[in-house]
């Protein structure tokens, strides 16, 4: 199996150094491309090239955000082969739907599908051997922006302990010890979880508050970013019973909770 990173060409503070095109090759000639990226004549070209002539068996992409799956349709038109993933998304109707445990076979090598929601509903990683292609599951060299924080914790959780032992992430570079980059993971969340819900007991009762107190050395740029992953946060606190919600109002809901004097 060979694995190889086409870069494009879309830099910027939700991109780093801008989407890896990964192109998976069975060693005999056969490949996948993994998130071709934005449309971009100049990608594409890239994409094409990298591929000198070998046997491409389809467009795969891990979650339907405009930096990862655009050029998916176009480039797997071009090619003759089907766009795979998850399901439709804003620019972006798969030819073939994947759901989780699901097997494709790239010529002689076998790429099982898992199912990982939280950066986005739809979003898949895809195993191939000790590899694993993370998309926005998990990046090199920086949190993700999560919008559902019960749904991305699991989907942290289920690829612990898995025997994996190297990440080709959407972003940043590839990364080995998958196990302890999960933990640095799980590890950063719950540490924000406790750092929103200390801003809540402390007066923070809106989103852009919250963010206002816990990213305060995150450039303000980066906020509304930062915003969703607070909303996510706030939700999974609500659904924990630690908060309570009021419209946008957070509440913060005292340690002794009077249900605990009736109902020992
Ligand atoms: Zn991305």
């Amino acid at each position: 199996m060979n694995i190889e990173r086409v870069l494009a060409n879309n830099p910027g503070p939700f991109t780093g150094p801008g989407t890896n095109t990964w192109v998976l090759d069975d060693g005999q000639g056969r490949v996948v491309i993994i998130d071709p990226g934005p449309v971009d004549t100049r990608h594409a070209k890239a994409i094409v090239e990298a591929i000198e002539g070998r046997e491409v068996q389809s467009v795969l992409v891990t979650h339907t955000h405009s930096d990862h799956a655009p050029l998916a349709n176009p480039l797997a038109r071009d090619l003759g082969v089907p766009a795979v993933g998850h399901a439709p998304g804003p620019n972006f109707e798969p030819d073939i739907r994947l759901l989780d445990g699901a097997r494709l076979d790239v010529g002689s090598l076998e790429l099982r599908v898992i199912q990982t929601p939280g950066h986005a509903d739809d979003h898949l990683c895809f195993r191939a051997g000790n590899a694993l292609f993370t998309g926005d599951h998990i990046m090199g060299g920086s949190s993700v922006m999560v919008e559902d924080m019960g749904s991305y914790l699991t989907s942290l959780e289920k690829l612990r302990g898995t025997g994996l032992e190297r990440l080709h992430p959407g972003h940043g570079d590839e990364m080995g010890d998958p196990d302890s980059v999960i933990d640095w993971y799980l590890a950063h969340r719950m540490q924000r979880h406790e750092e929103i819900l200390a801003a809540i007991s402390s007066g923070a009762d809106t989103v852009p508050d919250i963010v206002a107190v816990v990213y305060a050395d995150v450039h303000p740029s980066l906020h509304p970013l930062a915003a969703r992953s607070v909303q996510a946060h706030v939700t999974l606190l609500s659904d924990q019973g630690r908060i309570a919600l009021a419209g946008d109002r957070v509440v913060a809901v005292p340690v002794t909770d009077e249900r605990t004097h009736t109902n020992p």
